[in-house]
């Protein structure tokens, strides 16, 4: 992950300036080129505000990387603050983990309890995370939403399940096969195969001791002994890993 940042003049048109800035980093969120809750709003002067964000890749803003709708907020800005926008790369930011650099993935896992804000989907050659730009191009906004979206609930649960409060609800949701959560944790990483090509497994919750021998969906045996994943469980037929816990 990367530091950037830019600086600002306020003029006269600020507050339109900034409220178009704001529509032009939510638009950089939703599209994985940026990290949610890492934006960062500095007064330098009376004149200047420092801005400083994280993005996955050193590339991360170029214009490749853009969906419609962070062109169109782009473009908005820059008309109306009159200047081209131009991201600085202050260097790595090592708060946060590495993203895959991988030429090609074998396979993908979608792992909801993912620290901070990070891609949910991780490479299983690498074990980084995988910037959401950097899949399928043919995503519709709605459909990285429903990325965020499910991402957001499992941290809002793992965070309750941790802090002791409603406890056995947020374990069952996050535990269970058939929960509402990772059904739709599961929908999400067969849509995401089918965009990609590439096998997707979905990661299963586990914090209590031990997994059991048996895959909580098809009931077969799912013992890893295949080095070639980097996982203590899985089952190929239902797409599911999962690690005991330690
Ligand atoms: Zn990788
Ligand atoms: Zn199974």
């Amino acid at each position: 992950m990367f530091t950037f940042e830019l600086t600002m003049q306020k003029r006269g048109n600020h507050e339109q300036v900034f409220k178009k800035f704001r529509d032009y980093t939510m638009a950089l969120e939703l599209n994985g080129q940026i990290l949610r809750r890492h934006r960062l709003y500095t007064d330098i002067n009376e004149d200047e505000i420092l801005l400083r964000v994280v993005a996955p890749e050193a590339t991360s803003f170029n214009r490749d990387n853009e969906n419609t709708i962070v062109t169109n907020a782009r473009n908005a800005l820059e008309e109306i603050y009159g200047e081209p926008i131009v991201w600085k790369n202050v260097g790595k930011n090592l708060n946060v983990g590495d993203s895959c650099e991988c030429e090609k993935s074998s396979y993908y896992i979608l792992k909801g309890d993912m620290k901070d804000t990070v891609s949910p989907v991780l490479c299983g050659n690498c074990g980084n995370s995988v910037p959401l730009y950097t899949l399928p191009r043919n995503y519709s906004r709605e459909e990285y939403y429903d990325i965020l979206e499910w991402q957001r609930a499992y941290n809002d649960l793992t965070d309750l399940f941790k802090q002791g409060l409603d406890e056995r609800y947020a374990y069952d949701m996050l535990n269970k096969a058939n929960s509402s959560l990772n059904v739709e944790g599961r929908r999400i990483a067969k849509a995401l195969n089918e965009k990609t090509g590439i096998p997707v497994y979905y990661h299963m919750f586990k914090y209590y001791g031990k997994n059991k021998d048996e895959c909580p969906i098809c009931g077969e045996g799912w013992k890893n002994n295949d080095g070639e994943y980097n996982v203590d469980y899985i089952c190929h037929r239902c797409k599911l890993v999962s690690s005991d816990y330690e």
